[in-house]
């Protein structure tokens, strides 16, 4: 399935939109949009809400803002502004000239409060944050109303204008919705519309403010301004709506967008609250938000995944109300399915063991052909050198075993890909008993031609030890070795369930000569091995490539096998 037909798939979401066309309802408009905060990098939770609202903007040849939803600054930063827009471009979508930011809308959010003041709909308390929340109530007790509340409009409008101003301190005033606070739904109690905050200096309003809108109050009032048809969020604002319809039926606005819930992904064997990936990154357990075992989309990008797989990935799981956790292994078939078809093939010797072919000329190189993809012709063929001394991979080799092991034992044969056919005449040992070397000899009738009067049934890996690239691997696993890992059950940290060899480094690897020309981000798949791509940083003067995904699903065997 392409990109395209893949983001046709229906759901709940697009039925919805489908008879508000049908009813000619916006006149027939779709407008969405992806609202981040810029408080951390996206992660792939993120990317299932891109696709939706971008996926639904094409396909409806609507628009979808992206729009920052900057009310929190102390947490946020330009960094994250620039590499939230890098990743949502990367993931292949356009927001044309419709970037936008929530503290664009500051001054006219202000005249709305006021308007609110005006109606008596809005006035300022004076009350602690926690006389607060002792007078808001609980679940099963209705509220008690602010001894503010009755507060004449002229102080209100004279108060909040001062609260603009700094004549008081964090925490002195806030802005209060005057709704009722003896609701069920406790987002109903005389919600805070502002908080004073002094001190912090905003990334694109620098110090002019020290009075900043409330999500709530801010986020209907945005996507009204900007003409949203269909404002898309996950479902733990279901219980926000009647507030975001309560501010837009209270202020003199035309527009008043749909609010629909949908459920948020959960990942096995990760996390991802934005508030949990900044201790990894702050508290070193990871090398940054771009550490390839993070979920984010820059962490998925150094890994190796591609826009399409991580779009493929968004499209199979579907968009639904209800809750769920997937399976890591959906998002890993993505990419294997992907890469499968897309990635070229190359040999690389991850733990490598010399090989001396002793029946071969010392100063002879053939340049033999090797196809780049065995299913694809089109991808071409590249020359790869044989030489006397090669590397093959310590696991290929065994001095006994049984008949399963399709490999090189002692005095026994198998192909080299894309080669001959050598036979192990004799193991070196060191001192300790370790196998350092192998002595073999080959069978110049092999090439491209099965050996006379016998069956050789094992093909394994090489690289000429001349001519090839040394090179660091890692080999990624898991970062958390529990499914749910911050579950908060028994009190466990989620932090004490990483899994502690989720980086695996080999300092020693050789590589085909044509992976000398890789350039960061390309990648392969490593014959037999799995699919790498080769990271943007180097050790020291070694290329580095990182493990995308192996290629098959090693924790699936696990949990068949115990
Ligand atoms: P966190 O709670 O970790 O801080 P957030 O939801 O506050 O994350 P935002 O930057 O506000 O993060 O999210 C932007 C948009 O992405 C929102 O519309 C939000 O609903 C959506 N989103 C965030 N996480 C997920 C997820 N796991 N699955 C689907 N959509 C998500
Ligand atoms: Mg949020």
């Amino acid at each position: 399935m392409s990109a395209e037909e893949a983001s046709k798939t229906s759901n709940f979401i697009r039925h919805i939109i489908d008879g508000d066309i049908a009813a000619n309802k916006n006149n027939g408009r779709v407008a969405t949009r992806f609202p981040p905060e810029p408080n951390g990098y996206l992660h792939i939770g993120h990317a299932k809400s891109i696709v939706l609202n971008f996926g639904i903007a094409q396909d409806y040849q609507g628009t979808c803002n992206l729009r920052f939803d900057d009310t929190n600054p102390h947490k946020e930063n330009i960094d994250f502004v620039e590499a939230i827009q890098n990743d949502v471009r990367w993931l292949g979508y356009d927001w044309d000239d419709r970037l936008y930011f929530a503290s664009d809308y500051f001054e006219q959010l202000y005249e709305f409060a006021v308007e609110l003041i005006k109606n008596g709909k809005a006035y300022v308390c004076d009350l602690n944050a926690e006389q607060t929340r002792e007078y808001r109530g609980t679940l099963k007790e209705p509220g008690r109303n602010s001894p503010n509340r009755d507060r004449s409009v002229e102080e209100n409008l004279d108060l909040f204008e001062r609260m603009r101003k700094g004549e008081f301190k964090d925490g002195d005033r806030v802005l209060r919705a005057k709704i009722d606070m003896a609701s069920p739904n406790m987002n109903m109690r005389d919600p805070t519309l502002y908080r004073i905050r002094h001190g912090v200096v905003h990334h694109q309003t620098g110090s002019e403010w020290c009075l900043y809108p409330m999500y709530d109050f801010t986020h209907p009032i945005s996507d009204a301004l900007e003409g949203i048809t269909h404002s898309i969020c996950t479902l733990e604002f279901e219980d926000h709506r009647p507030l975001y319809d309560w501010v837009l039926d209270n202020i003199s606005i035309d527009c008043h967008p749909q609010q629909i819930e949908f459920s948020r992904l959960n990942l096995q064997y990760t996390v991802m609250s934005k508030r949990k990936l900044t201790e990894l990154v702050n508290d070193g357990y990871v090398e940054g938000w771009d550490d390839p075992r993070m979920p984010t989309i820059a962490g998925l990008r150094r890994r190796g995944y591609t826009p399409a797989a991580i779009r493929e990935f968004c499209e199979r799981i579907g968009v639904s109300r209800a809750d769920n956790s997937v399976e890591m292994g959906m998002l890993e078939s993505a990419i294997r399915d992907d890469l499968n078809v897309t990635a070229p093939r190359r040999m690389a010797v991850l733990h490598p063991l010399k090989v001396i072919i002793e029946n071969y000329p010392e100063d002879q190189v053939e340049e033999l052909d090797a196809a780049n993809h065995p299913q694809d012709e089109s991808m071409g063929s590249r020359k790869i050198p044989f030489a006397r001394e090669i590397y093959i991979d310590q696991e290929d080799f065994r001095e006994e075993a049984n008949k399963k092991f399709k490999r090189l034992v002692a005095g026994g044969e198998v192909r080299l890909r894309n080669a001959y056919v050598i036979r192990c005449d004799e193991v070196i040992k060191n001192e300790q008993g370790d196998i350092i070397e192998l002595r073999c000899s080959y069978d110049p009738d092999t090439l491209g031609a099965n050996p006379e009067g016998r069956k050789v049934k094992g093909v394994i890996h090489w690289v000429s030890a001349r001519h090839a690239i040394e090179a660091e691997v890692r080999m990624y696993d898991r970062l958390f070795n529990h499914p749910t890992p911050d579950d908060g059950k028994d009190g466990i940290d989620y932090k004490s369930r990483m899994n502690p060899d989720s980086l695996h480094t080999l300092s020693y690897c050789y590589l085909e000569l044509a992976l000398a020309d890789a350039k960061p981000g390309e990648r392969f798949q490593f014959e037999r091995e799995g699919y790498f791509c080769k990271d943007i940083m180097q050790a020291g003067d070694k290329p580095v490539f990182n493990l995308t995904v192996g290629l098959r699903d090693s924790w699936a065997k696990i949990s068949l096998e115990s």
